[in-house]
C-alpha cells in the first residue's frame, strides 16, 4: 500500500459500527492496517459483529466497546477504556445515527431531541473526549458522518436535517479550535446508501425510481463507495485537509 494511506499501527474507534455504514467503515480502516474498536448500543449485536470481524483479521486487531454516544459519562468512560486497553486513539469516526420520519406538525419534542442528541450532540461528546487525549499528543483524525441532508431538505425528517446541517458546522467549529494542535477534522456526507436504515426506501418502487432519476450516477451508493474517502481522511494523505465535508453522493447535490 502507498505509505500515504497506510494505517498500520493506528487505533481507530468507529461509533455505531455493529452494522451498516459504520461496520463497513471499520472494515475499510482495518483493511488499510488500523486496529479498530467497534461501538454500538446493543452489547449482543456488538459482540456478534466483533466476532464476525475478528475472524478476518490477525489477533488483537478488532475490539469492541459498547456505550451510548448520547451519554456524556458513558462517552468519557468509553474513550478511557480504548486508551487503557487498546492504546492511543488516533482516528475517531462519529458515525452513530438514527432517523425518525414524521411530518413536523406531528413531531413530538422528545423525538426531536432523541434525533438531535444521537446525530449531533454525540459527535460533540465523543469528539471532545477523544480530542482531550489527541491534543496533548499533537495528532488525530476525526471524521464526522454527515449526509446529503447536511445541505438539502426533504419533508418529514426535520430533526435529521437540522442535526446533519449542524454536524457540518460542528466540523468547522472543531477545526477552528483543534486544527492548530495537529488534528484534522472533516466530514463525509454520503448520498443514498443501501443499508438496513434505507431498506424500506429501496423497497418503495416510487421512491426508488425518484432516487435513480435524481442521482446523476443513476444508482444507490454502496458502503464500499465510502471506503476510499474514509481511508484518505483517516490517513496522512489528508494532513492539510481541514474542516471540509466531502459529498459522496453520485452527484445528487450538484444537480437540480
Ligand atoms: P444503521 O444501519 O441503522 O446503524 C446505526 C448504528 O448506530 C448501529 O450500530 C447502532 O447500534 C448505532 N447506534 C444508534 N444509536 C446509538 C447510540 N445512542 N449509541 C451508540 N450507538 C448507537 O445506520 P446506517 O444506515 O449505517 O447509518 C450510519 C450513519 O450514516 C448515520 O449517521 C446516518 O445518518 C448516516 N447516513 C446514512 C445514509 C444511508 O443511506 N444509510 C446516508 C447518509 C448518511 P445498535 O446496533 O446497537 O442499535
Amino acid at each position: 500500500m502507498n505509505s500515504l494511506f497506510d494505517l498500520t499501527g493506528r487505533i481507530a474507534l468507529v461509533t455505531g459500527s455493529s452494522r451498516g455504514i459504520g461496520n463497513a467503515l471499520a472494515r475499510a480502516l482495518a483493511d488499510a492496517g488500523a486496529t479498530v474498536v467497534l461501538n454500538g448500543l446493543s452489547p449482543e449485536r456488538l459482540k456478534a459483529a466483533e466476532a464476525a470481524m475478528a475472524a478476518d483479521y490477525a489477533p488483537g486487531r478488532v475490539h469492541s466497546c459498547a456505550f451510548d454516544v448520547t451519554d456524556d459519562a458513558a462517552a468519557a468512560s468509553g474513550i478511557a477504556w480504548v486508551e487503557e486497553n487498546v492504546g492511543p486513539l488516533e482516528i475517531l469516526v462519529n458515525n452513530a445515527g438514527i432517523q425518525h420520519r414524521v411530518p413536523m406538525l406531528e413531531l413530538d419534542v422528545k423525538d426531536w431531541e432523541r434525533v438531535i442528541s444521537t446525530d449531533l450532540t454525540s459527535a460533540f461528546l465523543v469528539g471532545r473526549e477523544a480530542a482531550r487525549h489527541m491534543i496533548p499528543r499533537g495528532r488525530g483524525k476525526v471524521i464526522n458522518i454527515c449526509s446529503v441532508q447536511t445541505d438539502l431538505a426533504r419533508p418529514t425528517i426535520a430533526p435529521y436535517i437540522a442535526a446533519k446541517g449542524g454536524l457540518r458546522n460542528l466540523t468547522r467549529a472543531m477545526t477552528a479550535e483543534w486544527a492548530a494542535s495537529g488534528l484534522q477534522i472533516n466530514g463525509i456526507a454520503p448520498g443514498y446508501i443501501h443499508t438496513e436504515m434505507t431498506q424500506n426506501l429501496v423497497d418503495d418502487a416510487e421512491f426508488n425510481s425518484w432516487i435513480l432519476g435524481r442521482t446523476p450516477a443513476n444508482r444507490w451508493g454502496t458502503v464500499q463507495d465510502l471506503a476510499g474517502p474514509a481511508v484518505w481522511l483517516a490517513s496522512s494523505g489528508s494532513d492539510f485537509v481541514n474542516g471540509q465535508t466531502i459529498f459522496i453522493d453520485g452527484g445528487m447535490t450538484v444537480v437540480v
